[in-house]
């Protein structure tokens, strides 16, 4: 792996470098492409196998546990390979050359990496994947802005590459495996949990039950099973929770609830919400590919063919972009993804076990569909009061998203003109599904027929001083762009 970049133009260029970016890279690279990998992260690994390699936790690993070590092996073959990469960098853009030849691939260094000024540069590829993997689902609740309060994620982003943890009395609240997975990583680090308030409704739950079977006799059976009898063991789990409220007047100092017909308070200076994580759809949403509404997991979602391809020859998409997949069918689409597109490149695709890889991939998705119905967020988390905040870049309240749909607005791109939510600094990233069931329920219209925001370029918040350094306009065209006017 090589940090300096020669060539500007590659065969490949990959958005992500977690399991299923890091297995196709190293096929590609293998098979003769030239790939270069951009990645957020200060090191490969992606969400769950974040700073492995620099790992703070490498000396006494039963606090991490062993899904996140496993990924040293993927790591270390991706760190060997005849590839480039460059870290702490965000992709903006992923656009078809005006000429068709390759995509244009819009980077910006953050101002940290790239030393004293934001810089963003484009790149040129035949090809691109884009794994960007999962984003959190987004968790309205009233409060959720105030300072004290963040996400499940958030937290264990954290804790992986800085190894802190939240002080003072912590609750948990929420529902998913990740909830869970962090309360156990917290109890082995001695955080103070006063709470895990598990708001996993009872629908979710029956629906459920016919997939049970099919759950028992999956990997994660066992894996949930220990995880939650540790949670038990060390914190008081309360069940059935169906509101929440984080209170404070500047910062956090409770977390209110209400169980059944009784509400109940307890004191906090932190409060960590989660309720699942959905594909981070905004760069292939930007790009113009095709995208379906899936019901049952409640997100938007990219088409994919049988070997990554989106609807858009020369982009392929993988990993939990297309659809929540978790790490091994991750890394097994990543590689399956590599074939196709190498045969698009129309290079050779050797030693690369397709059907295994495939195999992999089934097992790894076995009791998927009993999670994905048991943990399917209640409505009143993903639709709020009209009090909450949905939009927290722009300070747009549920409230008035559904007026502006009362007022005739007809789905989240008129959204924008009267309200201007989703224009804030995410660009939509994060209010988005919660604009699109809002305006659908309030529209009384299927979430698919009301649609998403429209995401254009630039997905990520890039400054105009490191827009305007990108290309220097010709006098010539100077010209011509005065006289059109
Ligand atoms: C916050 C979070 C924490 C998780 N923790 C766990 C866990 O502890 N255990 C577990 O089993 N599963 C966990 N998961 C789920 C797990 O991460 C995935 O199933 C698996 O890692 C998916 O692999 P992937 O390669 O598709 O994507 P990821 O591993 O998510 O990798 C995607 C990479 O793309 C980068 N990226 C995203 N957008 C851009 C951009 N615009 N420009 C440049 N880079 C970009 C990200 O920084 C990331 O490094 C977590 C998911 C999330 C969202």
């Amino acid at each position: 792996m090589s940090t300096v970049r020669e060539k500007k133009r590659y065969d490949l260029i990959v958005v992500g470098a977690g399991p299923a970016g890091m297995a196709a890279a190293i096929a590609c690279s293998k098979n003769g492409a030239r790939v270069l990998v951009l990645d957020e992260g200060k090191s490969p690994g992606g969400q769950i196998y974040r700073s492995v390699s620099t790992s703070p936790f490498a000396g006494d690993r039963s606090l991490l546990g062993d899904d996140y070590f496993k990924g040293e092996k993927l790591v270390t073959e991706f760190s060997r390979s005849n590839l480039e990469y460059i870290s702490t960098c965000s992709v903006w853009m992923v656009e078809r050359e005006a000429d068709g030849s390759c995509f244009g691939i819009g980077v910006q260094y953050s101002a940290h990496s790239s030393g004293e000024t934001a810089k963003s540069e484009v790149f040129q590829a035949k090809s691109v994947l884009i794994a960007t993997g999962a984003l959190e689902r987004p968790f309205p609740i009233a409060g959720w802005t105030l300072p004290g309060v963040i996400t499940a994620g958030a937290a264990q982003t954290i804790l992986k590459s800085a190894a802190l943890v939240p002080d003072g009395k912590v609750v948990l609240a929420g529902t998913g495996p990740l909830l869970y997975l962090l309360a156990a990583q917290f109890a082995r680090s001695g955080v103070k949990i006063e709470a895990l308030l598990d708001t996993t409704s009872f629908n979710g739950m029956r629906t459920a039950l016919p997939f049970a079977f099919e759950f028992m006799r999956s990997r994660y059976f066992f894996k949930g099973l220990t995880i939650l009898k540790e949670v038990y063991s060390k914190t008081r789990v309360v069940r059935g929770v169906d509101t929440l409220e984080a209170i404070g007047p500047t910062k956090i100092t409770g977390v209110t609830y209400r169980k059944g017909s009784k509400a109940h308070t307890i004191k906090a200076d932190s409060l960590v919400l989660h309720q699942g994580v959905v594909p981070q759809v905004n760069l292939t949403m930007a790009a113009g590919c095709d995208h379906h509404w899936n019901q049952l997991r409640l997100a938007f979602e990219p088409q994919t063919g049988d070997f990554a391809e989106s609807s858009i020859p020369g982009i392929f998409i993988a990993g939990d972009n297309t659809g929540i997949v978790g790490a091994d069918a991750a890394e097994a689409s990543g590689a399956i993804a590599a074939v196709g597109i190498l045969t698009y490149l129309g290079l050779p695709s050797n030693g690369i076990a397709v059907e295994s890889q495939r195999s992999i991939w089934s097992a790894a998705m076995l009791g998927r569909g009993f999670i994905d119905r048991f943990y399917k967020p209640a409505p009143q988390f993903r639709m709020p009061g009209d009090d909450v905040i949905a939009c927290r870049c722009e300070g747009v309240t549920a409230g008035t998203i559904r007026e502006i749909a009362r007022n005739g607005a007809q789905g989240p791109n008129q959204a924008k003109t009267f309200c201007r939510s989703g224009m804030g600094p995410c660009q939509g990233r994060l209010c988005g599904l919660t604009v699109s069931e809002l305006m659908a329920n309030e529209l009384n219209q299927p979430v698919a027929d009301t649609g998403h925001y429209n995401i254009r370029n630039p997905v990520k918040p890039i400054t105009l001083g490191s827009l305007a350094a990108l290309q220097k306009i010709k006098p010539e065209e100077e010209v011509k762009a005065q006289r059109l006017f």
